[in-house]
């Protein structure tokens, strides 16, 4: 597998917020977000099996860069670690929808749409383990409050999220975000590792 790097941590964002997991980071992504906060510069190729060497605790979160694009060598970790009794939680950018033999081993698959890409909003919507969440900010790839209130109605509330974009310590938009998901109705995520670790 290409990966950038496995590490231990708090996940900081979305429906698992606060609680400890190994992070399985892949590289690559289809997509170009400006302002991207994947940091791609060392990558090494690794097989399933050393992979399954890093996982240090029941909660593994498989991230990246887009990890649906090694989708063949993803769906074999998971397999593994699903037979292990780990708990696993996939983010995505959306666009390669997960098989279903694979999609059901999963806790949480956390879909972060970005505009104007092919995300496949019916079928996330559709699974009830799939977290969608939009991310508001400037930046083009970022949702609007304007999008997010046509979009988010026709949504199912408890599995849907507002997270603000920024790497700013202080979130200068996260109230913007709070704001907006209570007037909706639905999740607000925090960026706890940005907060307190400044990553
Ligand atoms: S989808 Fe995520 S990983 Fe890919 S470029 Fe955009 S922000 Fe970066």
């Amino acid at each position: 597998m290409r990966l950038i790097e496995i590490f231990y941590s708090i996940q900081g964002e979305g429906p698992a917020m606060g609680r400890s997991a190994t992070f399985v980071r892949l590289a690559g992504c289809n997509l170009r977000c400006q302002g991207c906060d994947t940091d791609n510069r060392t990558i090494q190729e690794l097989s399933v099996e050393e992979v399954m060497k890093g996982i240090l605790c029941r909660m593994v979160v498989i991230t990246g860069g887009e990890p649906t694009l090694q989708m063949e060598q993803m769906s074999e970790l998971i397999s593994l670690l699903h037979s292990q009794g780990n708990e696993i939680h996939i983010e995505t950018n959306g666009t390669n929808p997960i098989p279903e033999e694979t999609l059901k081993k999963i806790r949480y698959a956390v879909v972060s749409p970005k505009r104007g890409s092919n995300f496949h909003l019916d079928f996330w919507a559709g699974k009830k383990n799939v977290h969608l969440k939009f991310i508001l900010g400037k930046a083009p790839w970022c949702w609007t409050s304007e999008l997010l209130q046509d979009i988010i109605p026709a949504l199912e509330k408890e599995r849907t999220w507002i997270m603000a974009y920024g790497t700013d310590q202080n979130m200068p938009q996260a109230r913007a975000a709070w704001d907006l998901a209570l007037s909706l109705g639905i999740n607000y995520s925090d960026r706890l590792h940005i907060r307190l670790l400044r990553r």
